[in-house]
């Protein structure tokens, strides 16, 4: 950062910069005395503004030291010339020769060859691209750092004054009239399920900044840190409200780890050294926004880029308190109309949280995750939310009419009425099947001839637990421990995770929980457990292969495991085993934790059952040794079938490729149920596969007695169940295995409508 010359120097340079946007004459003569004054101030002989146009063109707006004749007559593409791929990617560029790039695109008309440096910087606001800024100059230089962090703190300081000026008309700057008003669906990713319509409510983030250069920086320090204080109130007070909450806990987790990002040091210094620079509090917070956004672009890790985004909703949050510290108001609570369809870009936890309950129908992003926050808000809400809906903020006018499939993670915007009148019989008739799930809820799931199949429910947090009871589920059959690690900061200590794993167990109400121990690595990131790259993730340095070389993290979780069943049942399996050998390891660890907690005098479990997932193709081989060894083995099928077809189970290229319910994965299933009941060992299937009801069927047809699935298919599974005759089915379904058929889902489904059931 530069030192205290260079904060004055830049300060009084936004100083004038901002008188000038204030004064008098038009916006294209106040542009056409700002590139003067960069121009000069910065040494350099040329200075230009590019603005983003309609079509993703960048037009020259004004420019000191080109010829004046280019300006509204040079136009670039985004990623076409020098400036271009400023904007696209969108960073600093610093060059001591221009015309060396490969992307330098000569334009006659502007006279620019005799200029050899260049440098550029994106215009950003609210992280969108609206411009470039540029300098050259003829001689062969390099910029330094100061020079270019000035000139992007220059082209920030731009960015509010050309939003505030007419420059910026709305009918610029969004899409092409027309285009936007027909229907049009839209796809994305399934952040959670269900259907939902109503009005679309554009989440308004607070950018606007009424002022953008300070006169009195130490005064703006201390309204900034006051700011800061009151947004950690706010937040503990948002905590302690939620806190009540009967299913509240994993908002608190969520919650807190945000609120640790407020406490970031290194974020809050950065905007500190923004005001020192002359900048006002709400122009360097949202300066520090553009920065993080613009980092963000950079960033392929989703773990990270959720990160990123919980930043971004801070930083939102702190503009909403130094404006309220103005206003003397309330943290605001934003009541919409009960039909809400909340439209954003990406939204924070807590921004989900301020609209209240009941308000907001379904959620649709431009961005977002599985793993973000607020999905895992929104799924104990039970909201729709549907993500990475590419162009969705240009599409949707406020108040549109939105329908969300968060089944099928699509969208349609202003549907027809014949849509519309679909949709709602849809929404209709799943209200229905829920209805008829609700009424066979206490049933048992017995097929007609008298076999039991034991329902489980998949679970992850502790607010999936009251789906316990809401689906009559007899345990959970795969508690993946690893998202409680993945929601912290940092690794949860033996007493956190004890409290955790105690939490869990006592809302079991005394219901069997298989605890898995951390599968992290692969595609589930833990941000304070560094990893080096890897080529293939999910074959790379994953769950037990990352717990038994860090034994001390599998040590900690089997105490904290050992003392929260304390006098209860113990349930805990192990994943991605590769050998038996690695159980054997694992095992060993568990009996040294147990022999620990016995030397303290702990209460022990009262009993104890060691499980593996067979997930990897090489125990396949080696079920008999590996039957010894384990109390209950589960098939995470998701895996399974993934390294059995050498098929990446996240890539959409190839995920449609093979059918697991080809001869071939059904008789290597089946091999896996015979080998478990010749040993006696309890097998069930804990992935995707087993929660669908026609892959369910399949299972139950192979021998399988157990299922583990997530709390929306046991309805669907346990009605199918009861309208199964197992014994007749398994006939069907042996004989279809001797041949080589690639799928025999037709075959199934077939059967299913045959016999009057519901898949
Ligand atoms: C599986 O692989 O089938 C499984 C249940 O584990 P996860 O989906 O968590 O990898
Ligand atoms: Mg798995």
């Amino acid at each position: 950062m530069a030192d205290a010359t260079n904060w004055v120097g830049s300060r009084l340079l936004l100083r004038r910069l901002r008188d000038v946007m204030a004064g008098e004459g038009d916006a294209q003569s106040r542009l056409d005395q700002v590139v003067t004054i960069i121009a000069r101030d910065m040494v350099a002989e040329v200075c230009s503004i590019y603005l983003l146009r309609p079509g993703d063109i960048l037009e020259l707006f004004a420019t000191e030291g080109l010829l004046k004749t280019a300006v509204h007559r040079t136009r670039l593409r985004i990623g076409e010339g020098l400036v271009g791929d400023v904007a696209a990617h969108p960073r600093s560029l610093s060059l001591d020769e221009a015309q060396d790039h490969p992307q330098f695109a000569y334009r006659p008309e502007t006279g620019e060859e005799i200029y050899h440096s260049f440098l550029g910087v994106p215009i950003l606001r609210g992280g969108r691209v609206r411009g470039v800024l540029t300098i050259q100059n003829q001689s062969r230089r390099n910029y330094t750092e100061e020079e270019i962090e000035t000139l992007e703190t220059v082209a920030m300081v731009l960015a509010e004054l050309i939003a505030g000026s007419e420059l910026a008309s709305p009918n610029e700057f969004t899409a092409a009239d027309g285009i936007a008003l027909k229907p049009l669906r839209l796809e994305g990713a399934r952040l959670n399920g269900g259907l939902a319509m109503g009005k679309a409510v554009i989440h308004e983030r607070r950018t606007k900044i009424s002022q953008v250069v300070s006169e009195d920086p130490a005064g703006e320090l201390d309204r900034f840190d006051e700011a800061v204080q009151r947004m950690h109130r706010a937040l503990d007070e948002m905590m302690e409200e939620v806190g009540g909450h009967r299913a509240g806990e994993e908002h608190m987790e969520v919650l807190e780890a945000y609120r640790m990002f407020a406490e970031d040091r290194g974020w809050l210094t950065r905007i500190r050294e923004g005001i020192r620079s002359g900048l006002t509090a709400d122009a360097s917070v949202a300066k520090a926004l553009s920065d993080t956004r613009a980092r963000m672009a950079q960033i392929a890790d989703p773990y990270l880029r959720e990160r990123i985004l919980d930043m971004e909703d801070l930083a939102y949050r702190l503009l909403q308190h130094l404006h309220e510290g103005e206003n003397g108001g309330e943290r605001r609570r934003l009541r919409k109309g009960r039909d809400t369809v909340l439209i954003a870009r990406s939204l924070g936890p807590a921004e989900l949280l301020d609209y209240g309950r009941g308000s907001v129908q379904a959620v649709v992003l431009e961005e977002g995750s599985a793993t973000a926050h607020v999905s895992i808000v929104a799924r104990a809400l039970g909201i729709p939310v549907v993500g990475q809906v590419a162009g969705l903020l240009d599409k949707v006018e406020p108040d549109d009419f939105v329908l969300v499939d968060g089944e099928n993670a699509a969208v349609v915007i202003r549907p027809g009425e014949d849509v519309r009148q679909t949709f709602s019989e849809g929404m209709k008739q799943s209200a229905e099947r829920q209805a008829a799930y609700i009424a066979a809820r206490d049933l048992p799931a017995v097929t007609r001839d008298g076999v039991e199949v034991t329902l489980n429910l998949n679970a992850g947090l502790l607010l999936d637990l009251p789906n316990l009871r809401e689906t009559n589920a007899a345990g959970i059959g795969l508690y993946r421990t690893e998202i409680l690690f993945m929601v912290r900061g940092q690794l949860p200590g033996v007493d956190e995770q004890t409290h955790a794993y105690r939490r869990v167990m006592d809302q079991a109400e005394g219901k069997r929980v298989v605890f898995r121990t951390l599968d992290a690595g692969g595609d589930k990131l833990l941000p304070y457990m560094p990893v080096a790259h890897e080529e293939n993730p999910a074959m790379g340095w994953r769950a037990i292969r990352m717990t038994l070389d860090r034994p001390f993290m599998l040590r900690q979780q089997l105490r904290a495991l050992i003392r929260a069943a304390a006098g209860r049942r113990l349930d805990v399996m192990f994943p991605m085993v590769a050998e038996v050998g690695e159980l054997a390891a694992a095992r060993e660890i568990l009996d040294m934790e147990l022999a620990r907690a016995r030397g303290r005098d702990e209460t022990l479990p009262a009993d104890i059952a060691v499980g593996c997932m067979l997930e990897v193709p090489s125990l396949l081989f080696q079920l008999p040794q590996l039957m010894t060894h384990v109390d209950f083995l589960a098939v995470g099928s998701n895996d399974l079938m993934q390294f059995l077809y050498a098929c990446d189970r996240g890539n959409v290229a190839v995920s449609e490729r093979y059918d697991i319910l080809s001869a071939g994965s059904l008789r290597m299933l089946r091999d896996v149920v015979r080998a478990a009941d010749a040993a006696g060992v309890p097998v069930s299937v804990c992935g995707e596969m087993a929660g669908r009801p026609l892959e369910a069927m399949a299972l139950v047809g192979l021998g399988f007695r157990s299922l583990s699935m997530a709390a929306s298919s046991i309805g669907p599974a346990r009605l199918m169940i009861r309208g199964l005759d197992a014994g007749r089915f398994s006939g069907f379904i042996d004989a279809l295995l001797d041949g080589n058929a690639p799928s025999l889902r037709t075959v199934l489904c077939n059967y299913a409508r045959d016999h009057g059931l519901r898949i």
